[in-house]
């Protein structure tokens, strides 16, 4: 059976659409439903947590501890196998993979260490059984709907190819796309779907790596760019991005269709959405996400694309919390160069990150998360620059959308709508806007952050 005229999609479904044997199952039905050629997963809900617990005790050489996690962990995993009634050899890979843990974890609390090598082995078992499961479930639906298709459990080992960072292993593009053309092309021609683990890589000699905590979205757009995707889509718990975080708002609206550059601004300003980063390989590729909740699939969710058809000025907000304004004033800064320089060679030796930056002559403000407190070296070393100045218990509300620097009266509806009425006002105590035409956000303190939300989005998108 050939499909070829069929769109190629790789889908990955996450630890919460793992949890048990019913979110499998309906996990299961929308690959299926979704004509997915190939299922990446997550561990199943809790596991990846369960194994850093259980090498935790181990490193302290707390056998007794280590074997108690191991032991409730193999218990729900057997469980499970006995729900889906795994066959024999299921089964005997799956208790093979459990043994593999048990000795690892032995050797962990014997040598009370463990290396990052050993520790991408130990993380890996979450995801080698989970796609156990989800092999099986996707059978089941397949035969209970009558469709006749091969459904192979693949070790993505054999095409994940990284180098040796354990624990953020770098993924070797160009040699995930060989070992994919040769292993994977059954998916790609539609003759079978491949059922494969997200997070988990090999080095190019075989040995176990991982992709780093929450992984396995970056593992789906690497293999969705490999074997040339027409869509990734991102099952999780949530039926998309909305408009801002519903907590704060709840007449927050999900968002059907949104930029790359959007969303990038979106996560990093705060939202806790897909991180950009690991859809890089979507962007560079072309190839649009769809992000869905696998409990409501019948939802639109989000399209993540290099071009939306609608462009709206304000398309969401987001709220980054917990962020500290350093200025950093010194009259040498009057009619000299190089003290940006200076400034941020600084930074960036301490491995610090910077968000928004305003300058004057003599004086640069920067926001910086509110952990800067502990950098003191970092701090003297600023100190001898010029007079350094910390305030804290600020917040960064920020507008996403298009053409945010080009549209006259834009911030005269921002203040008048933060303003609203003479209840509270809301102090601005900075602003950063001209560098992105996605992105206006200006920082207040955090106990005025959620009204400055409300407010905005009832002015951009409740009112529109
Ligand atoms: N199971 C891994 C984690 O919990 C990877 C993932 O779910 O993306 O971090
Ligand atoms: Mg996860």
């Amino acid at each position: 059976m050939s499909q070829t005229f069929e769109k190629l999609i790789v889908s990955k479904f996450g630890g919460s659409s793992m949890a048990d044997k019913e979110a499998i199952t309906r996990s299961a039905t929308v690959a299926v439903n979704r004509g997915s050629s190939v299922v990446l997963v997550s561990a199943t809900y809790g596991t990846t947590n369960q194994i850093i617990e259980m090498t935790d005790h181990a490193k302290l050489g707390n056998w007794d501890e280590a074997k108690n996690v191991l032991d409730k962990l193999a218990k729900r995993h057997l469980e499970l196998a006995q729900e889906f009634e795994l066959n024999d050899k299921e089964l005997s890979s799956i208790k093979e993979i459990l043994t593999e843990a048990s000795t690892l974890v032995q050797g962990v609390s014997l040598l009370k260490d463990c290396n990052k090598k050993v520790m991408d082995s130990l993380l890996s078992i979450g995801e080698r059984i989970s796609s156990h499961y989800m092999r099986r479930a996707i059978a089941n639906v397949l035969a209970q709907k009558n469709i006749n298709k091969n459904v192979t459990y693949f070790d993505i080992r054999k095409v994940m190819i990284t180098d040796d960072r354990f624990g953020s292993a770098l993924p070797q593009l160009e040699l995930i796309k060989k070992e994919a053309s040769k292993y994977m092309m059954d998916a790609k021609h539609g003759e079978a779907i491949f059922v494969s683990q997200g997070f988990v890589g090999s080095t190019k000699d075989g040995q176990t790596t991982t992709l780093g905590r929450g992984g396995s979205d970056y593992s789906a757009a690497l293999i969705a760019e490999a074997i040339g995707a027409n869509e990734l889509e991102i099952w999780t718990d949530v039926a998309g991005i909305a408009t801002t975080d519903p907590r704060i708002c709840p007449k927050a609206r999900p968002i059907n269709q949104i930029t790359f550059q959007e969303a990038a601004e979106l996560a990093t300003f705060g939202a806790k959405i897909l991180h950009p980063t690991t859809l890089a390989p979507a962007l560079r590729s072309n190839i649009p996400v769809f992000v869905g909740s696998s409990y409501e699939p019948e939802k639109e969710g989000t399209w993540i694309k290099k071009e939306c058809e609608h462009r709206p000025l304000v398309r969401a907000m987001a709220l980054r919390k917990n962020q500290s304004l350093l200025t950093i004033t010194t009259p040498k800064m009057l009619h000299a160069h190089g003290f940006l320089a200076r400034i941020f060679g600084l930074f960036d030796q301490y491995k610090i990150s910077v968000d928004a930056i305003t300058t004057s002559e003599i004086s640069v403000a920067m926001t910086v998360d509110s952990s800067i407190d502990e950098e003191k070296e970092l701090l003297d070393e600023l100190r001898s620059i010029g007079e350094v100045n910390l305030e804290s218990n600020l917040s960064i509300v920020s507008l996403i959308g298009n053409n945010i620097n080009h549209t006259p009266g834009l911030a005269q509806t921002i203040f008048n709508g933060l303003q609203q009425d003479d209840t509270e006002l809301v102090n601005v105590r900075m602003i950063c806007l001209g560098a992105s035409k996605h992105n206006f956000c200006f920082l207040v303190n955090s106990d005025q952050a959620d009204l400055a939300i409300k407010r905005l989005h009832q002015t951009f998108i409740e009112e529109k």
